[in-house]
């Protein structure tokens, strides 16, 4: 799909308003198939912006579930967006995240099918982070 024509549909699913702040930011995201962090977007951008006005962006990408948070590190958040809306990709919700320890990009895994952990009785799970360690496949390809 065209990128711009893919934006706007993303923006448009989810009831955003399509201001050229939004268009670029998910435009990087687009770009990149590694999370991304407020300091990354403000460096990569090309666009003149505050910090607070990426902040705001990324806040509210998150709150209407077109991103999600895939790591932290002493950098912030990253963000990576959540394709559950992609007709191939139908879980995307329950996903691996894998950090480098080489380029420290931390990338979405989500063809691995992640094991159902049983818990102790009395304990009920809501949330599951499953978080890789390693290097990954550019880091590889790079020996
Ligand atoms: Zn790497
Ligand atoms: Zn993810």
């Amino acid at each position: 799909m065209n990128p711009n024509r893919q934006i706007i549909e993303l923006l448009d699913s989810h009831g955003l308003r399509k201001t050229p702040i939004r268009r670029e930011i998910l435009k990087l995201f687009l770009e990149h198939d590694f999370a991304l962090s407020a300091g990354d977007i403000l460096s990569k951008i090309t666009v003149q912006h505050d910090r607070v006005t990426i902040y705001r962006a990324l806040t509210s990408f998150e709150e209407h579930g077109l991103l999600h948070r895939a790591s932290k590190d002493g950098q912030g958040i990253k963000y990576a967006l959540d394709t559950s809306h992609y007709p191939d990709k139908t879980d995307h919700k329950m996903h691996v995240h894998f950090v480098c320890d080489e380029c420290h990009h931390t990338y979405c895994l989500d063809t691995i099918e992640i094991p159902e952990v049983k818990v102790s009785p009395g304990f009920s799970v809501n949330k599951v982070n499953y978080t890789l360690g390693g290097i990954c496949k550019e880091c590889n390809s790079d020996q």
